[in-house]
């Protein structure tokens, strides 16, 4: 259920639909997915579908994690290791850990206290540690620790919140699923030296963005 070759056939399905970045795929590969959902649905843990982690939300599906994480990573075909990377909507963890190797130092707002305590002790005892958790509202962004060369928003807003937009740095990226309902757009906003450059990676489906704290 949680064999080699049940991730094998995940990272081949990944990479059948575009994830062409090796270092996403095998990173994909070595998070132990399973250990991060209820242990009744351990054996869907490496189906490319999104699963339920109480409080209402749900796990990422694997293809969306992937193609998030490569946006935000890869420039021209090569990965860039990231400085500081802010993410939105920690849930269970699950993203937060496929971005570790990537950043130095990712920061990750909750706004669901008791997800934001559980994937605290998760990812402290799976040894991925150049992660800080904070239990508040997202949508303001964490302006004390500013700017950010990465962005990665895991619930969708009918817009972009423009304090989001002031914490990149130049050259920075944000990925943000956008839109009202069920039906969002991923998009990419790169800043650069004059205004912030828009592209529309595809067409998602993600939990929305709530203001405040629950
Ligand atoms: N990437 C996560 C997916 C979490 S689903 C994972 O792999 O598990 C989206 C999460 O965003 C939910 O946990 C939800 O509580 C959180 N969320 C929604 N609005 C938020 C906000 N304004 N600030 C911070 N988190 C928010």
């Amino acid at each position: 259920m949680t064999s080699a070759r049940t991730r094998d056939r995940l990272v081949k399905r990944l990479a059948d639909h575009g994830i062409t970045c090796a270092q996403v795929l095998e990173r994909i590969r070595s998070v132990p997915r399973h250990l991060f959902i209820d242990e009744a649905l351990a054996s869907r843990a490496y189906e490319d579908s999104a699963l339920p982690i109480g409080q209402g939300q749900t796990i990422s599906q694997p293809y969306i994690v992937a193609l998030m994480t490569q946006a935000l990573v890869e420039r021209d075909g090569k990965v860039v290791p990231l400085e500081r990377v802010l993410e939105i909507g920690t849930g269970c963890g699950y993203q937060t850990a496929v971005l570790s190797p990537f950043a130095k130092t990712i920061f990750s707002i909750e706004r669901c206290g008791a997800l934001s305590r559980s994937a605290r002790s998760r990812l402290s005892s799976l040894g991925i540690n150049n992660v800080r958790f904070r239990h508040g509202d997202g949508m303001k962004g964490w302006p004390g620790q500013a700017p950010f060369d990465g962005i990665l928003v895991a619930a969708a807003p009918a817009e972009i919140p423009q304090s989001l937009l002031d914490q990149l740095a130049p050259q920075g990226r944000l990925v943000i699923p956008v839109g009202a309902g069920g039906h969002q757009q991923l998009m990419r906003i790169t800043r650069t030296e004059q205004h912030f450059e828009q592209e529309v990676l595809c067409d998602v489906s993600f939990v929305p963005l709530l203001a405040g704290v629950g």
